[in-house]
C-alpha cells in the first residue's frame, strides 16, 4: 500500500471491494480532500487515444487524465452512488479536484459518484456494491423473503382449511365434540367412506386431529 504523508487526512486501506481511500482525521464539507492527477492524454494524438485502462478521466472532447500512476492517490477512491465527496473538474486548468460534499469523519470511506457512463461501463455489469446499493439489495432480499413467508403462511392456511372440512366425516367411527356438534355426519353412508379415507392415509388423518380440536373449542 502507498506510503501517505501523515499530515494528509486519509490513508488507503481495505474496502468492501478491494483497495479504498479511508479519512483519518475530520473533513469538513467542502474541503479539497486530494487532487486526481495523472499525465495529460490528449485525443488527437494516436497513441494517447489508445490508451485503456479503468482510471481515465475524461476532462473534455479532448484531454483525458490518465489516472492509473501509483503516485495518484486519488485512483484508490471507489464509487458510490450516495458519496461524500465530489470530483470537482477544471477542464480549462486541466485540473480536477476530490472534494468533500460532506462532512466526513475519522475511519469514513471516502467516496464520489464515477459517472453514468463509467457506471454502465464498468459497476453495472458486475453490481454496484456501494453502502447504498448494498443497502437497496439487504432491504429488497427482506422484502422477498417476507412475501415468501407470506405466500407460505397462506398456503398452509388454506391446506388447514381444506383438512378442517373433511375432517369431521374421517372421525366418524368414533364421534368427537366436532362430529356430534355436526348432527348429519352421524349417518352410515358417511362412517363407510370415513373409513376408507382413513385407511388410505394415517398421516393426514393424525394431522386433521389439533385442527378438530381447535375447531371444537372454538
Ligand atoms: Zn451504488
Amino acid at each position: 500500500m502507498p506510503a501517505i504523508p501523515s499530515n494528509k487526512p486519509y490513508r488507503v486501506g481495505r474496502s468492501r471491494t478491494g483497495l479504498g481511500l479511508f479519512a483519518t482525521k475530520p473533513i469538513k464539507k467542502g474541503a479539497r480532500i486530494v487532487r486526481y492527477f495523472g499525465p495529460l492524454l490528449d485525443s488527437r494524438k494516436e497513441k494517447d487515444d489508445a490508451i485503456e485502462n479503468k482510471y481515465l478521466f475524461e476532462l473534455n472532447n479532448r484531454w483525458t487524465i490518465d489516472g492509473s500512476v501509483r503516485t495518484n492517490i486519488a485512483r484508490y477512491i471507489n464509487h458510490a452512488c450516495k458519496p461524500n465527496a465530489e470530483s470537482d473538474v477544471k477542464p480549462r486548468k486541466r485540473k480536477v479536484i476530490i472534494r468533500a460534499i460532506k462532512n466526513i469523519e475519522p475511519g469514513d470511506e471516502i467516496n464520489y459518484d464515477y459517472g453514468t457512463d463509467y457506471f454502465k461501463e464498468y459497476i453495472k455489469p458486475i453490481g454496484c456494491k456501494c453502502v447504498a446499493c448494498e443497502k437497496k439489495r439487504k432491504k429488497q432480499r427482506a422484502e422477498a423473503r417476507a412475501e415468501k413467508a407470506r405466500l407460505k403462511a397462506k398456503a398452509e392456511r388454506k391446506a388447514l382449511k381444506q383438512a378442517a372440512k373433511q375432517a369431521p366425516k374421517a372421525d366418524k367411527k368414533k364421534p368427537s365434540k366436532s362430529a356430534r356438534a355436526n348432527g348429519k355426519l352421524l349417518n352410515g353412508h358417511g362412517a363407510k367412506s370415513a373409513a376408507g379415507r382413513t385407511a388410505k392415509s394415517g398421516i393426514s388423518r393424525k394431522a386433521r386431529k389439533p385442527r378438530e380440536q381447535s375447531r371444537a373449542s372454538a
